[in-house]
């Protein structure tokens, strides 16, 4: 008789930050066993302490950029600082992670037949000309700038997933993230929704880089996991890569008045120098993730800030 073994054995790279601790969270919950990867550059054993008593995860500090011999079914590659301040604190760590480290887990992916799930980015894009973005569009990056460890990094781990596909007929999902938030961002994260919402609480300045018309669309950290999981149980049809976001828009001066007017603050919404590269629009397409994966974002910004919001509250009275 051929006996189905459901749970299976998923090797999380990343897995104590932001989004990992929430995937982590999520596929536990559905009975896998989980090995969570990270060398806390960025994430904290914290994000994490809440499964270390479940008996089928397992926490390992260590930095991708070095081969990792483990035995797994299922791979999510997660690991990379993910906000301006932290890849930029230091780039050339930031390309080997995204380069090196995917290269160590696409050579872990191939040699145990895994399949491999990357998280790549809208950054992909970068100040893209066209509006929407849509998977087939190739983006406008620089390639020497301040942003372009991370963009570049992204750029080569993508070309990677797909020559490993193509080269060693490995199974491949590539997601590509919008920017997305919710509970777990670090406080001192420096992305544009902790840094509000953190400002807010403690009624600091309210600091907009440039004159705030740039647009961001924002995704509550729920709905993209769901996306993520959705997209690693696709047949070997679906490869990417797929976006993944809420493809309602916000200017960066909406978004400071919204988180003003949820939190009740009475801090001022203060100007500071535009950083350079910073894109100007960005809103997914996400038309391929409907139809591929019958997947769409069902939280809007505005509960999805509550949700936030209540969060750091607790975090910052702790
Ligand atoms: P995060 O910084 O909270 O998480 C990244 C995790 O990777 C951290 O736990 C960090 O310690 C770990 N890490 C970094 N370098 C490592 C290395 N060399 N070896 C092992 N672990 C390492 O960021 P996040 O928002 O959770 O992002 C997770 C992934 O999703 C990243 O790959 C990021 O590029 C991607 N992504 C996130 C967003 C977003 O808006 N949150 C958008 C697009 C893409
Ligand atoms: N690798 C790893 N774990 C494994 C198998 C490979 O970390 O279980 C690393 C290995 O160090 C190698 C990289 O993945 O540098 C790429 O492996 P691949 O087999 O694709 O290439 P090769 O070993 O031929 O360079
Ligand atoms: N931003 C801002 N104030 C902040 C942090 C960010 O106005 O305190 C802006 C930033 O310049 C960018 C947008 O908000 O235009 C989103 O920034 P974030 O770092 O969150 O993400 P990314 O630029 O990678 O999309």
């Amino acid at each position: 008789m051929v006996s189905y073994r459901r749970t299976k054995r998923i090797l999380v790279t990343g897995g104590a930050g932001f989004l990992g601790s929430h995937l982590c969270e999520r596929l536990l919950g559905q009975g896998h066993e989980i090995l969570c990867v990270d060398n806390f550059f960025t994430g904290t054993r914290r994000n994490v302490e809440h499964l270390l008593d479940n008996t089928r995860f397992e926490l390992l500090r260590h930095d991708v950029t070095f081969p990792l011999y483990v035995e797994v079914d299922e791979i999510y590659n997660l690991a990379c600082p993910a906000s301006p301040v932290h890849y930029q604190f230091d780039p050339v760590q930031t390309t080997k992670t995204s380069v090196h480290g995917t290269i160590n887990v696409l050579g872990l992916a191939k040699r145990v037949k895994a399949k491999a799930l990357q998280a790549s980015t809208s950054e992909v894009y970068g100040d893209p000309e066209m509006h929407p973005q849509a998977e087939h569009y190739w983006g406008r990056v620089n390639p020497i700038g301040p942003r372009s460890c991370y963009d570049e990094g992204k750029r080569c781990a993508e070309t990677l997933f797909f020559d490993y596909h193509r080269q060693h007929g490995l199974p491949i999902k590539v997601a590509r993230i919008f920017n997305t938030y919710g509970p777990r961002m670090h406080p001192d994260d420096g992305r544009v929704v902790s840094n509000f919402v953190v400002q807010a609480l403690s009624n600091q300045d309210i600091t907009i880089y440039g004159d705030g018309r740039q647009t961001r669309s924002f995704c509550y950290v729920d709905d993209l996991i769901q996306g993520l999981i959705a997209l690693m149980e696709t047949d070997s049809t679906v490869t990417g890569p797929i976006n993944l976001g809420n493809p309602g828009e916000f200017t960066v001066r909406e978004l400071a008045e919204l988180v003003v007017e949820l939190t009740g603050s009475r801090s001022e919404i203060v100007h500071k120098p535009l950083p350079q590269d910073d894109p100007r629009q960005r809103k997914p397409d996400i038309e391929r993730a409907k139809r591929a994966l019958d997947w769409h974002p069902t939280i809007e910004l505005r509960e999805g800030l509550v949700r936030t919001i209540e969060y750091f509250r607790t975090q910052i009275a702790a």
